[in-house]
């Protein structure tokens, strides 16, 4: 069989690790074009996401020295997702799948073989899951599954320990085309897209070259970033608790008529200002969750563009494409 299959790799500030990612993708799709999986026109595609140091020369080289390599610069930096997203649209038109993966060689590479092949069985989207998390630290690994616990909680359904390492067919990269949100969070939205799924487990190794380009905070605003753009059950939460709330006081009120009527009027100071407070807090809650929505809102309205690629690498010879 030969269909094209496209590996796409966000990059930023990715020059210390690079050459040897690249090294072991070549052989990688070497092997799996020599087994006749793949397309001799299956290509690595490398996307800079507007990093500071010489990423960018370093995917120009590549590409120069070998035809398999290719490279999307993008305008500036857009973060993780967003520079995954110009990628897998850029790879879409000239593939038939596509697998994403980190530049720093995380994600076990042999498990791309587990992958294609599934997409020969007709899968449209194989997820990469890890099997365990042995190698993690503990805060890593409680904060990470206590992330997928939450998410899902919440209403936003992600694959457990899954990350964007993962196969997607040309027909579910049309699906996730027309996603046309701009608060994107594509680990929700690419089980939204349906068709056939199937699962590769995976060991998740160390970084083996730089630093993580994912401090606490931007994880938190990862986090943030799912629950608000995928689901509106927070919102629903609140409701819920307003009610509750209006429910007690019901019954504060049924309480206070009793004791009335028992002659015991004295009234608790304490309880009066503690209410105040208890529910101007609500109040303010609520206004900041509902607020949340309404700055999705605004920004969709906006309809920015996601991303902006400023070039494109590949052959000038159509044949080659
Ligand atoms: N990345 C990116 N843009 C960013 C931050 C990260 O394209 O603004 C890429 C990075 O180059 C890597 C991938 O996203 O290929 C995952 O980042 P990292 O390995 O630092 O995250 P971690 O594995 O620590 O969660
Ligand atoms: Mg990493």
């Amino acid at each position: 069989m030969s269909d094209t299959l496209y590996i796409v790799v966000p990059c930023y500030n990715e020059e210390e690790v690079l050459p040897e990612t690249a090294r072991r993708l070549r052989e990688k799709l070497e092997q799996l074009m020599g087994e006749g999986k793949i397309s001799p026109q299956s290509r690595v595609l490398f996307v800079n996401d507007g990093s500071r140091d010489g990423t960018w020369s370093v995917i120009q080289g590549l590409h120069r020295d070998c035809p398999l390599f290719s490279g999307a610069d993008l305008s500036r930096n857009r973060g993780h997702q967003n520079a995954l997203l110009a990628g897998l649209m850029t790879a879409k038109d000239r593939s038939d799948m596509v697998i994403s993966m980190d530049a720093d060689l995380q994600d076990d590479i042999n498990a791309v073989d587990a992958m294609v092949d599934k997409f020969h069985e007709g899968c449209d989207i194989v997820y990469g899951v890890r099997s365990s998390r042995a190698k993690d630290s503990f805060f890593k690994r409680t904060t990470a599954e206590g992330f997928y616990r939450v998410m899902n909680f919440l209403g936003a359904e992600t694959v457990f320990n899954h990350a964007d390492y993962r196969l997607m067919s040309r027909r579910a990269l049309e699906g996730l085309a027309q996603f046309r949100e701009v608060n994107l969070f594509l680990r929700g939205i690419v089980p939204l897209i349906g068709y056939n799924a199937g699962y590769v487990a995976y060991e998740r190794g160390e970084r083996f070259a730089g630093e993580s380009k994912y401090p606490l905070k931007k994880m938190l605003s990862f986090a943030l970033e799912g629950i608000t753009s995928l689901s509106t059950k927070p919102i629903r939460y609140i409701t819920l608790l307003g009610f509750l709330v209006f429910l007690v006081s019901i019954l504060m009120l049924v309480y206070s008529v009793v004791r009335w009527a028992h002659g015991d009027t004295v009234i608790g100071w304490a309880s009066v200002i503690c209410s105040v407070w208890a529910i101007g807090g609500l109040i303010l809650l609520s206004l900041g969750v509902i607020g949340e929505y309404i700055g999705k809102i605004y920004l969709e309205t906006k309809g920015r563009p996601r991303f902006l690629i400023r070039e494109v690498l590949e052959e000038t010879d159509e044949t080659a494409l």
